[in-house]
């Protein structure tokens, strides 16, 4: 995993859900700040809103356990929180066609994200990498 995170450019706009993935698995799970591996998100360093793109220079795995990530709603609007839930349908539609989009919707996203971990690591790979047209 650490070989594709390599041939990734920094600067490269990815699929929120891969983005999100990536910055999480280039911390190994746990936060940034304070090491946890207990509720890591990836952060936005500079946020959307502001401009900021899903790039991997632009992003950092915090732990919402306390102080390490900002106090701010920016995860949680409405429309944030949507994007992100299309993506990640979209991505465990392409490890595994057989399930049904509209019964992926109706999940919460954190029962999305059991899933899409459940898919082997090579599996995961193997989409990111057909994601950025690279061939492996
Ligand atoms: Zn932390
Ligand atoms: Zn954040």
């Amino acid at each position: 995993m650490s070989e594709i995170i390599f041939i990734i450019d920094s600067e490269e706009e990815l699929p929120i859900s891969v983005w999100s993935y990536l910055v999480k698995r280039m911390s190994s799970f746990k936060c940034a700040k304070c090491d946890t591996n207990k509720r890591v998100i990836s952060h936005h360093i500079t946020s959307v809103y502001d401009g900021g793109k899903c790039i991997l220079s632009n992003g950092v795995a915090l732990c919402s356990n306390g102080k390490c990530h900002p106090k701010s709603r920016h995860h949680s609007t409405e429309y944030y929180q949507n994007k992100k839930k299309q993506h990640i349908v979209e991505s465990i539609l392409k490890l595994d066609p057989t399930r049904i989009e509209s019964d992926l919707i109706e999940l919460p996203e954190k029962e999305l994200w059991n899933i899409f971990l459940s898919f082997s690591e090579e599996k995961i790979v193997r989409m990111l990498a057909g994601n950025l047209g690279i061939k492996i």
